[in-house]
Formats: structure tokens, C-alpha cells, sequence
């Protein structure tokens, strides 16, 4: 049985047996979430150093604010390593301001464009494994988990899994990862990935269909009637027979 760790209407608390559910392993949850999801050309970009300096300008902005910030520094070509990395900081700031946190921003895309010149270019870093190209994107200044494996993923097409907020919640829903380990990033990752290794699932699109999904169907309200994973999900079969929202909890840690 699940604990779901909150109440229906009538303040009976909800609880999932979760013996009575399908079995579905984890790499067809994804297969069926790709294919309900019209994926398209989801990070555009007219080079792999633009990929690095979006995932970036993306940290706590919405993509359409990137989009400016990236068109402003096209046009002034600071879209290159070396440029960026001699540029003053007063000037890069003036042209990433709709990103927002702009002197932040700043600062760490100047921290990216030195690390690639000074590790020898973007081809010198493609040579590198993917463990170790983690490691080193890790050291630079302002690149955490899941932009490192933002880039990794987009920037350097490497088969890794991005764990980001709408993933874990994802997976917890799904029961696919436990609910002590849902704000655990590298966890949830570490779990994906391996079990994916031998698949034939694209990570990119997967990464845009988990957003997708997130941003339309499973929501902070997820809208469980309207999912096609609701028969193999624990959370979507407690709405389907308690008609309310199985997991408040998860909705009020979000
Ligand atoms: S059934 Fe509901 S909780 Fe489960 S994946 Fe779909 S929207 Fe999310």
C-alpha cells in the first residue's frame, strides 16, 4: 500500500494499493510520454556555444526572455567564446537584461567563455567523456546540476537525463521514484539514466516532453482526467475514484 500523505474531501486519508496497478517499466512511461507530446525543434539555436550561453540565461527566466538577450548578443557577435570572455561586464549586462539578474548572469556567462577558451575550445571539450565533462562544467562559476546537464544533454548531445523540477514531480506521481527522494536531483537522475543507457529514447525530446507535460497536464493541480498515463499512474487512479487531487503536499513543497 501508498501512503499518498493526504486527505479526500471527506477527510479520509488516501492510501493506493499499489499492487492493483499495471506495471509499466519506466522506459515505455517515457516512450508513451514522447509520443503524446508534438516535440519540436525545442531548444533552437544557431551553435553549440549559443546552446551553453542559453542554458544560462535560461536560470530562472522563461525562454522568451532568453530569446531577446540571445538576439541582442547575435547582433553585437558576442555569441563567441573569445569575444564574450574579453567583453566588459557594464556592456554584456546592458545586452542580457531581459534574462534578468543581469550583473549575475553576467558574470557567470564570462566564467563559461573563459572556461571553453581556456580548456582549448568547445571541440577540445566534445574529445571528453561524459563523466568527465561534468566534472569540469561543474567547476565553472554558476553552472549547477541541472545546467550542467542541460548542456551536456542539448550542448553536447550526450545521453543524460535532466532531473529538473517538472521530471522529479513527474516521476514521484508516476510512483517511479520515491517521495523522499523527489528534491533530490542527482538521485532522480542517477535512476533515469542508467535505466534508460540501452534504450532507443531520445533525451532531448524526452527533456521537452516532460515540460511539455508539466507545464499543460501535470500541473501543481495535475489534470489527472485528462492524461494518457492516468491508468498506470498511482496519483491519476486516486483522482479517477476520489475525484480530488491526491498530492497537496507535493503541490505546496512546489
Ligand atoms: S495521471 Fe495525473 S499525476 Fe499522473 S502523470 Fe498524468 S497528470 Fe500527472
Amino acid at each position: 500500500m501508498k501512503r499518498l500523505g493526504c486527505r479526500n474531501n471527506d477527510g479520509k486519508e488516501l492510501v493506493f494499493d499499489t499492487n492493483s496497478l499495471p506495471s509499466l517499466p519506466l522506459e515505455a512511461a517515457c516512450a508513451r510520454l514522447i509520443e503524446s507530446c508534438a516535440v519540436e525543434n525545442w531548444w533552437p539555436s544557431q551553435s553549440r556555444f549559443e546552446v551553453l550561453v542559453g542554458a544560462i540565461l535560461v536560470q530562472n527566466t522563461r525562454w522568451t526572455n532568453v530569446e531577446k538577450a540571445i538576439d541582442r548578443l547575435r547582433d553585437h557577435q558576442y555569441l563567441d567564446p573569445v569575444r564574450l570572455s574579453r567583453t566588459q561586464p557594464a556592456d554584456l549586462q546592458i545586452l542580457i537584461r531581459s534574462a534578468g539578474c543581469q550583473s549575475v548572469k553576467a558574470r557567470r556567462l564570462q566564467s563559461l567563455a573563459n572556461w571553453v577558451v581556456d580548456s582549448g575550445g568547445l571541440e577540445a571539450l566534445d574529445a571528453l567523456a561524459t563523466l568527465q565533462l561534468r566534472v569540469e562544467l561543474l567547476k565553472v562559476h554558476g553552472i549547477g546540476e541541472e545546467t550542467a546537464d542541460a548542456i551536456l544533454c542539448f550542448g553536447f548531445a550526450r545521453r543524460v537525463f535532466i532531473a529538473d523540477q517538472y521530471a522529479r514531480v513527474w516521476l514521484t506521481r508516476m510512483g517511479l521514484v520515491a517521495e523522499s527522494e523527489t528534491r533530490n536531483y542527482s538521485a532522480c537522475r542517477d535512476l533515469v539514466e542508467p535505466a534508460l543507457a540501452a534504450s532507443t529514447i531520445c533525451m532531448q525530446d524526452l527533456h521537452a516532453a516532460i515540460v511539455i507535460h508539466g507545464q499543460s497536464i501535470c500541473r501543481r493541480e495535475p489534470k489527472c482526467s485528462k492524461c494518457i498515463l492516468t491508468a498506470i499512474c498511482p496519483h491519476g487512479l486516486v483522482v479517477g475514484k476520489h475525484g480530488a487531487c491526491p498530492d497537496q503536499t507535493l503541490v505546496r513543497k512546489r
